[in-house]
């Protein structure tokens, strides 16, 4: 295969050696696979060279960006040809007069920002790994983060898209209008699809002006349903916070062995609002300080300078590092529920851990139902795994029941997949008829997703 690929793009951009081939072998997941071959293009031309290609010889394509995911997306599973899209990574125009940002698929989430922040602009998102993730692995994943809560996901700013389809066609999707009524929503079938009907070359995203002022509280309550229902009264006092996070008793307990931080209660919810007056910032912050009061909190920290902020936000910034800390292996999880249901799904975790014989420590993005049961583990105790896959099973069916997805965020890749059925039922076979559209040959990373 080498000598065929070489033609395709430089040869020192052809990854063949079992040494680079292992870097490309993996996520941010347990799964594992050696692709053949890493091709690392330079432009959209070089990347139809490549799709074609593997089309003809039927060689499964696997895109790759940072290789962050949490469910084993980015994993070549079939092997083949992975396409690492970071030498792809310029920025190239940013409209300010349209609030326009247009970016290859390699640009970093982070450095994008950062170009941005001095025209007052900002692409709001904001998954946990933005200091790494690529715009092209946003994208494909749907991501988002604290900040959803208010400014949604990564579908709500894709503008245009520019893809090569898995027949190494070049189509363009969408337009620089603010609106349209023209066809189907073929970027929203790409938004979240994990690079299963083409490869993402080009991205034209909506931008937001950058807010000035801030004010954020952490509120400590003496149970989690408490705090859910707290979540639940902010949201419908339509109080629209830019962040609502939540933290358990366990996840508490973990981050307090490594950080030292002063944090009472059995759940902690943390809240920002953002805006551009003061005033109104701190007036929507303590009428949700009011709900939480009155909904049984314990206690109450204000901050509104930036270093007050980033005190209050240390507890939640150490929730991940802490927990992998902790225990050897972490089973990460992001059900997602309805507002209205959070405290049944709260519940639920706490019965599925009590059932299983699982240490489940949960923290996330309450305030939009988003939440990260944690399962702390240790993957050589076989028994220990089963028992997890269990718990597994049972919060899945939980979330579903309740209304709600399999995941807000991190995808469905390799680990969720023999789940996905239970969430869709019979539209798999209208998505499976769609990636026959994009994908005839199957070549795209084949083995995800539903
Ligand atoms: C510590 C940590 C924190 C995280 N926090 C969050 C969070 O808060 N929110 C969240 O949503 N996610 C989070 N994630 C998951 C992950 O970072 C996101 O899904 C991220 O968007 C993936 O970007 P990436 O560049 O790493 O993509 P990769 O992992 O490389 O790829 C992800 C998927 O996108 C596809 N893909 C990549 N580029 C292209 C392209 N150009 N065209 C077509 N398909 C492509 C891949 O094939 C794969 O299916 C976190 C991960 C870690 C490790």
């Amino acid at each position: 295969m080498k000598a065929g690929l070489e033609s395709l793009i430089e040869s020192g951009r052809v990854l063949t050696e079992p040494e680079e081939l292992v870097t490309y072998a993996y996520d941010a997941t347990e799964h594992r696979c050696l692709p053949e071959a890493v091709l690392r293009p330079v432009s959209e031309e070089e990347v139809v060279r490549i799709v074609r290609y593997a089309a003809e010889e039927g060689i499964a394509v696997t895109a790759r960006g940072a290789g962050t995911s949490l469910s084993g997306c980015a994993v070549p599973c079939e092997g083949g040809i992975v396409i690492d899209m970071n030498l792809m990574g310029r920025i190239k125009a940013v409209d300010e007069a349209n609030r326009l940002a247009t970016v290859e698929p390699g640009v970093v989430y982070g450095r994008l920002n950062e170009e941005l922040s001095s025209r007052g602009l900002f692409f709001p998102p904001d998954p946990g790994s933005g200091s790494v993730c690529t715009i092209g692995g946003m994208v494909s994943t749907n991501a988002s983060g604290i900040r959803a809560v208010k400014y949604g996901t990564t579908r709500d700013y894709v503008q245009k898209l520019r893809v090569v389809t898995g027949s190494g066609e070049v189509v363009e999707l969408g337009s620089l209008a603010p609106k349209s009524s023209n066809g189907y929503d073929l970027i929203g079938l790409f938004v979240g699809s994990e690079g299963t009907l083409g490869v993402v070359t080009e991205i034209t995203l909506r931008l937001k002006k950058r807010p000035t002022s801030f004010a954020a509280a952490s509120v400590s309550f003496g149970s989690m349903e408490e705090a859910g229902r707290a979540v639940g009264r902010i949201i419908a006092r339509g109080l629209d916070p830019s962040v609502l996070e939540l933290m358990d008793e366990a996840t508490l307990r973990v981050v307090k062995l490594y950080q030292d931080i002063d944090v009472e209660g059995r759940a902690v919810l943390l809240m920002e609002m953002d805006g551009f007056t003061e005033e109104a910032v701190k007036e929507r912050l303590e009428e949700a300080v009011r709900i939480c009061t009155g909904t049984g909190a314990v206690e109450v920290k204000r901050a509104s300078t930036e270093s007050e902020r980033t005190a209050l936000w240390r507890a939640r910034r150490a929730a991940f590092p802490s927990l992998a800390r902790y225990r050897p292996t972490l089973v990460l999880e992001d059900v997602t529920v309805p507002i209205s249901r959070l405290p049944e799904m709260l519940a639920e975790i706490e019965r599925i851990s009590g059932a299983h014989g699982i240490e489940i420590a949960t923290f996330g993005h309450a305030g939009d139902g988003n939440l990260h049961p944690t399962m702390l583990v240790d993957s050589r105790n076989k028994a220990e795994m089963e028992q997890a896959k269990e718990a597994m099973d049972d919060l899945f069916r939980s979330a579903l029941a309740l209304g709600g997805t399999l995941t807000g965020e991190h995808g469905i890749g390799l680990s969720k997949k023999a789940y996905s059925r239970l969430e869709h039922g019979g539209a798999i076979e209208v998505m499976e008829q769609i990636k026959k559209v994009f994908d005839p040959k199957g070549i795209m990373n084949p083995g995800k997703g539903f």
